[in-house]
């Protein structure tokens, strides 16, 4: 079953020099492509220098979240390798929002962990009776954000299937998706 489903992605209709497709609402992407422009996101005019993407399957931690992970893709008859590869030319806006948001999860750990101190500064004992788990969840919040991102969660594009070198990506819009190519499966 495995070699048929090689097979199948090495015929004809999916060699595009471009390496991307629509599929429905979803954006197709083979590992490795350089996404056309405009921005994928808005259509807008995209500035130059890509953005590099590591897009992984998201999973739970460890043995498990990876069985169950595989099981879930093996209903669907996907098969995932590893990570894709992909360059995204991005308008202004939209190329910024990674780094924003990375701001936004930084401030949230400074004023979080600055909030908390000053709680049990004030009130060793009881923290302000308990207030200071509110600016915690807050920095804990931050910190996680900076983690998923280091994890290669990305803020643009989710992954709905993965399957050999091939990823399906929910986020882009609508006037992109139809500038491409549609995927033969
Ligand atoms: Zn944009």
């Amino acid at each position: 079953m495995e070699d048929n489903a090689i097979q199948q992605l090495n015929d004809s209709e999916f060699n595009s020099a471009v390496g991307a497709w629509r599929d429905g609402e979803l954006l197709v992407v083979r590992n490795g492509a350089t996404l056309p422009k405009p921005c994928p996101k808005c259509n807008a005019e995209a500035i130059e220098s890509p953005i590099k993407l590591k897009i992984v399957r998201p999973q739970g931690e460890g043995f498990i979240g990876a069985a169950v992970a595989d099981a879930i893709d093996q209903y669907k008859g996907s098969t995932y390798v590893g990570p894709i590869h992909v360059r995204v030319f991005f308008c202004p806006r939209h190329r910024r929002l990674r780094r924003v948001l990375l701001i936004i999860c930084l401030a949230c750990i400074v004023l979080g962990a600055g909030g908390a101190a000053v709680c049990l500064l004030i009130d060793p004992k009881d923290g302000l009776s308990g207030a200071v788990f509110f600016p915690v969840v807050v920095a804990l919040g931050g910190f996680a954000g900076i983690l998923a991102t280091l994890n290669g969660e990305n803020p643009w594009f989710k992954p709905k299937r993965f399957n050999q070198e091939y990823v399906w990506l929910k986020g882009a819009c609508v006037k992109y998706l139809n500038n491409l190519p549609r995927f033969i499966r």
